[in-house]
């Protein structure tokens, strides 16, 4: 069994804390994504499980063994790096064997996981090149092929896409989630991409300066993120993040958004379970993703969430489905993903229909998610 548990395990290089007091458990067969900012300690997290960093404290088990003191090479674990570490002057075939021969496994078997490996990543007709007569996605195969022939019980990723262009980034993707879902290894993938970590992840846990801030299922993470910080890290393009006061009028509860020049919407928010009675009068931060706010032109009138506000259009981005629209709202720049059929041109008026039934409202002193 490889489960994996992070006990209060802290890293400290001197002065800095790279991993602080992380608590984590990865369930065996589970599909866990480190993902944060340059500098947030995933990579370091991801190195003290493979022995390549001791930890300073905690303790770290991989199934129900302790293996702080466990050297890399007894942890049962295989690593793919960004960089694919491949042996220049060996062909495919030797860099696949290379790990299996070290460890004196009989010819026969290696010959036998060569093709295995080989056809399972689509790469028997590499075998004799060298990694220089080879594109980048196929070293990345080949990378991840010497990993799959050690036949480990956990592999770890980092950051292994990182160096191919945007379209191989896409395939190798998918072919890793079709992978996991054929070996059924538990996998940790560290990346800073929160789109490869929303695609890939089964849970993602979601790190800044050493610290976890969520730990959860994609989903989860993306309507109900626990603070500001993820709410802006997960999701392309951002939240939008508005300043309001929460007002009651009418029996209704929501946000008063002022926009200056004297004039303000009313948003009710009426979120089940969401209480207010005790934010009454105070600034919180609405957060609303931009495929929330559609052009007000077409469908949803009638539907009590949506609610009309006016913009001026500022810039377009068309994506090919749908289009960006960066819009000034009385002086506050405001992204949405709008239909491009009804979008305007830079320069003139557009009403848009904001849907408040996900709006989502955070403390704007602690950046805490209000009624988590
Ligand atoms: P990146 O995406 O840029 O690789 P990361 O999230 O993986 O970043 P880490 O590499 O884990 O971050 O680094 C976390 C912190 O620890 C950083 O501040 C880094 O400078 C520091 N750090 C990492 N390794 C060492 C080291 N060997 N000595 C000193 N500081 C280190």
């Amino acid at each position: 069994m490889a489960s994996i548990t992070y006990d209060h395990v802290t890293k400290r290089f001197g002065e800095v804390v790279a991993v602080n007091d992380l608590n984590l458990f990865v369930e065996d067969k589970e599909f866990l994504v480190l993902v944060g900012p340059s500098g947030c300690g995933k990579s370091t997290a991801l190195r003290l499980l493979a022995g390549l960093e001791e930890a300073t404290e905690g303790i770290i088990k991989i199934g129900d063994r302790v293996v702080n003191d466990v050297p890399p090479k007894d942890r049962d674990i295989a690593m793919v790096f960004q960089s694919y570490a491949l042996y220049p002057h060996m062909n495919v075939r030797q860099n696949l064997a290379f790990g299996l021969e070290t460890r004196r496994v009989p010819k026969a078997q290696i010959e036998e996981t060569i093709k295995r490996v080989a056809n399972m990543l689509q790469i028997s007709e590499l075998l004799d090149r060298r990694p220089a007569q080879l594109s980048g996605g196929q070293r990345q195969r080949v990378a991840m092929g010497r990993a799959l022939a050690r036949d480990p019980a956990i592999f770890l990723f980092d950051e292994p896409l990182s160096n191919l262009d945007a379209k191989l980034r896409v395939e190798m993707r998918t072919e890793i989630k079709l992978l996991h879902q054929r070996i059924k290894t538990t996998i940790v993938y560290v990346t800073h991409d929160q789109i490869e970590a929303m695609t890939l992840a089964d849970r993602i846990a979601i790190m800044k300066d050493g610290f976890i801030h969520q730990f959860d299922i994609p989903q989860q993470v993306y309507d109900n993120p626990a603070n500001l910080f993820v709410a802006g890290f997960i999701g392309s393009p951002s939240m939008n993040f508005i300043p309001c006061r929460i007002v009651q009028t009418e029996g209704r509860q929501g946000v008063i958004w002022e926009t200056g020049n004297g004039r303000s919407f009313f948003l009710p928010v009426e979120r089940q379970g969401l209480v207010l009675d005790h934010w009454l009068g105070r600034e919180v931060i609405l957060g609303i993703r931009p495929e929330q706010i559609a052009s007000g032109f077409h469908e949803q009138e009638g539907n009590p969430q949506m609610h009309e506000i006016e913009s001026v259009v500022k810039v377009l981005e068309p994506t090919g489905p749908d289009t960006l629209v960066f819009v000034d709202i009385n002086g506050r720049e405001v992204t949405c993903r709008v239909n491009p059929n009804a979008i305007k041109q830079p320069g003139e008026p557009m009403k848009l229909m904001v849907d408040m039934s996900k709006a989502l409202l955070f403390d704007p002193q602690t950046e805490e998610r209000i009624g988590k």
